[in-house]
């Protein structure tokens, strides 16, 4: 394929895409192919010669296209968003078509400057507080600064290695203790988590093998002072050291928010690297109105949020910022000579390869980039608006049916609820059978999953089956809502 050749077919492709979303809502959302279905349609090898594109054309139409779950579709609730936009894609377009791999900012300069800016004005769009910015008001250079990773998973795990630097630094200078010492308390490292914080959490202490905590909630799905507290000093008289925890701005169950100014206080008498976990509600701090929710962040050691959830952008752009990156870049600074570093003024030089697990790096911000200025502020702004009105929306018109009840706060776009038990029995709710009431809940998910005119899952909260609905697709309408509700009431009835 040369340019010409590519020029072509690259603009069939782009008319692919486009027909693929102006047609997305037409399409049941689920997959309903059946495990090991492409084994079946397509050849145990590589071809030997090469294969004509209309043939790969058709194939991703007739053998793809079944496998695919329509994320994009205004009809799927499911999970959490995964928002696409144009802007995103064109900018991803352009980030392929350079296809650097910015480790270093030798590597290609604008790669490293553009994420330094484009993650201090996403920053400033969320109100972060200035210690997280790369650049401050002065011109000169911050401590903190942000940086993209692929996932917020990445996140949690880059923010416990800084985090154990931090920790082993401390207890170094405070005891002088030997290399061995030192190793034995790697052992005795414990992370602080809630029984609803995302399972990223567990998987980065395991990544890194420390110890770890799960600390009940509350009845409101939060984490608070109290139980933490009370967590550390049980583990602090069994010998173990406390070194992080993880607040959660808006929690995967039900998007609750846990204590983050008391977590803060906690962390900082007990010298824990504080992480905060926003990866999907993050994006809802771009609106003013949702800042006094997330006090106590401005007191983070590093806070998180995925802009590829539901802030527009095309996955992957997972923004993390730290207030000071030295344990972060002294953690996984590596020096070999093949990764040379600028020599001279070094100011403004981040090498983000410190900043993250993998050496190699695509150039993220710029579909980023893409999206704050198509958008703007303004655009942004609305496009989250409109999903939490649909969510209030929703909400008021399960109550008013009366054989729902709501079963956590409705805050940002996600409705959790189930049928409530007095629908099921006319005795009242608390003599009714709960493994009832929960296989009528899982038995509506897979429902409403087999109608396929929508899409949602279900979860489990302290012991309750419930549904969970989330509202944010980029290219969703009131008229999508409208479909999950009518949908909602007539499989509930039948
Ligand atoms: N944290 C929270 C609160 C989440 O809801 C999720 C995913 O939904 C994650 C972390 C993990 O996100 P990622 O897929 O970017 O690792």
């Amino acid at each position: 394929m040369d340019a010409g050749e590519f020029r072509k077919r690259g603009k069939e492709v782009i008319d692919a895409i486009a027909d693929y979303y102006e047609s997305l809502d037409q399409m049941p959302p689920m997959s309903t192919v059946k495990p090991g279905y492409l084994y079946k349609l397509i050849p145990h090898e590589a071809p030997e010669s090469p294969d004509a594109f209309d043939e790969i054309q058709k194939d991703i139409q007739e053998k793809i296209m079944p496998g695919i779950t329509h994320w994009q579709s205004g009809n799927f609730f499911g999970w959490f968003p995964s928002n696409s936009s144009f802007p995103a894609m064109i900018g991803d377009m352009y980030s392929t078509m350079f296809d650097v791999i910015g480790f270093n900012w030798i590597c290609s300069p604008a790669v490293t400057e553009l994420e330094t800016v484009v993650m201090d004005w996403l920053a400033k769009l969320i109100g972060l507080d200035k210690r997280f910015m790369a650049i401050k008001e002065d011109g000169t250079e911050g401590e903190g600064g942000g940086v993209i990773q692929g996932s917020a998973s990445e996140a949690h795990i880059v923010a416990m290695i800084a985090a154990r630097e931090m920790a082993i630094e401390r207890i170094q200078s405070s005891t002088q203790a030997s290399q061995d010492n030192l190793d034995a308390m790697r052992h005795r490292l414990i992370a602080y988590f809630s029984d609803q914080t995302h399972s990223s959490g567990q998987k980065a202490a395991n990544i890194i093998g420390c110890k770890t905590r799960i600390v009940p909630s509350d009845d409101d799905f939060r984490l608070t002072k109290a139980a933490l507290v009370a967590a550390i000093d049980k583990d602090k008289s069994a010998g173990l050291i406390p070194f992080f925890v993880c607040g959660t701005f808006g929690t995967t169950n039900t998007t609750a928010i846990d204590d983050l100014v008391g977590i803060a206080e906690v962390a900082a008498k007990e010298h824990l690297w504080y992480h905060v976990d926003a990866a999907y509600a993050g994006a809802a701090l771009t609106c003013p109105e949702f800042r006094p929710l997330a006090k106590g962040i401005e007191r983070a050691d590093s806070f998180n949020f995925n802009a590829h959830k539901w802030m527009l952008t095309n996955f992957d752009c997972s923004a993390l910022w730290v207030a000071d990156s030295t344990h972060l870049v002294n953690a996984l600074s590596i020096h070999r000579e093949y990764l040379p570093r600028i020599k001279g003024d070094t100011s403004f030089v981040k090498d983000y390869r410190d900043w993250q697990a993998p050496l190699g790096r695509r150039f993220r911000s710029l579909k980023l980039w893409f999206v704050m200025r198509m958008y703007g502020a303004s655009g942004i702004r609305a496009h989250i608006r409109g999903h939490v009105k649909q969510a209030k929306w929703l909400e008021e018109k399960l109550v008013e049916d009366g054989r729902f009840e709501i079963m956590a706060p409705v805050i940002f776009g996600l409705v959790v609820f189930r049928v409530r038990p007095s629908a099921i029995f006319t005795t009242p709710d608390d003599t009714v059978d709960p493994d009832t009431v929960n296989k009528v809940n899982t038995d509506l998910v897979k429902a409403i999953q087999a109608d396929n005119r929508v899409f949602l899952v279900g979860t489990k909260i302290k012991g309750n089956d419930v549904v969970r609905a989330a509202i944010g697709s980029t290219i969703g309408t009131q008229e999508n809502v409208n479909i999950l509700f009518q949908v909602i009431l007539e499989l509930t009835t039948k």
